[in-house]
């Protein structure tokens, strides 16, 4: 693995689909280890209650008392108070989430700029003196509030999207969505980034999905696509990322490539696009 290109300026990509289990969390977690495995710095944001990025990336999100991204949207806990470094590789960060975030949907309705809390809380000075590069955020499966912050708070979206039946039911109406931002919240926000995960190449239909995601998408569609492997499934139980847990394994191999594309692409047309 050589040392890929830094952006000029952080690159902040949310990582958004409604649906879930097409793969945020998976592809958020192993997208960062692999650009931390190239030598760049990343932050990943773990947005979703359920953890499952803190997890993967080696934190106990279940300690007691610990700062999180909660207390980063709701009590003004600064970023340097919430981020940890994980455990596996020393340029890799993550704000966790814990099990409160499950009520943050509905505390922020009343909170004063309740759709800009966490572009708020990003300390740009942090992220310069902690070398970050890259700022990956894990959404949850839903359109509410804690996804809508995300898009206010990244330039890029990327979209990962399961070969699978069904694949692109509701991508309409995240684009939809993510025009709305667009209009009312982030002008410079835009999907940058397709990625095709869980193919299975025994299939056809893994085929056909993918033909019509490129054919829609063009040449927003990473080259690499995801393949569907069990040991990439295995991963999170053991608290890691596939590169963590098997570093040879076609999972984390295709991880590897597609950090590195994201990287070079990113690099290609100047880091922070607007
Ligand atoms: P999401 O965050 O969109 O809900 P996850 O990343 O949690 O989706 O993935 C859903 C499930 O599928 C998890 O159990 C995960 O381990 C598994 N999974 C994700 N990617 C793959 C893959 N390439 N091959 C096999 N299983 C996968
Ligand atoms: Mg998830």
């Amino acid at each position: 693995t050589g040392t890929l290109p830094r952006p000029p300026q952080p690159r902040v990509m949310t990582i958004a689909n409604q649906k879930g289990g097409v793969g945020k969390t998976t592809s958020a977690v192993n997208l960062a280890a692999g650009l931390a495995l190239h030598g760049l710095g990343v932050l990943v944001i773990d947005l979703d209650p359920q953890g499952n990025a803190s997890t993967a990336l080696g934190i106990d999100h279940r300690q007691p008392g610990i700062a999180s991204v909660y207390e980063m949207l709701l009590d003004d806990v600064p970023l340097r108070d919430a981020i940890q470094r994980s455990p596996f590789n020393e340029r890799l960060y993550c704000v966790p989430s814990t099990l409160d975030l499950a009520g943050a949907e509905i505390e922020l309705v009343s909170v004063v700029a309740r759709e800009s809390r966490l572009r708020n809380a990003l300390d740009m000075d942090l992220l310069s003196q902690l070398n970050i590069d890259y700022v990956l955020i894990d959404c949850p499966p839903s359109l509410g509030l804690l996804t809508v912050n995300a898009m206010v708070a990244a330039q890029e979206v990327l979209i990962p999207i399961q070969c699978e039946y069904y694949a692109l039911e509701g991508v309409g109406q995240l684009l939809r969505n993510i025009e709305l931002v667009q209009a009312h919240l982030n002008k410079g926000l835009h999907v940058s980034t397709i990625l095709l995960t869980m193919y299975d190449g025994r299939t056809k239909l893994a085929d056909q999905v993918a033909a019509e995601v490129r054919n829609h998408f063009g040449d927003k569609v990473l080259s690499t696509i995801i393949p569907r492997s069990v040991k990439v499934s295995e991963a999170p139980g053991f608290g890691m990322t596939i590169i963590e847990y098997d570093p040879g394994s076609r999972g984390a191999m295709s991880y590897l490539d597609a950090s590195r594309e994201v990287a070079e692409r990113g690099a290609a047309v100047g880091g922070r696009t607007k």
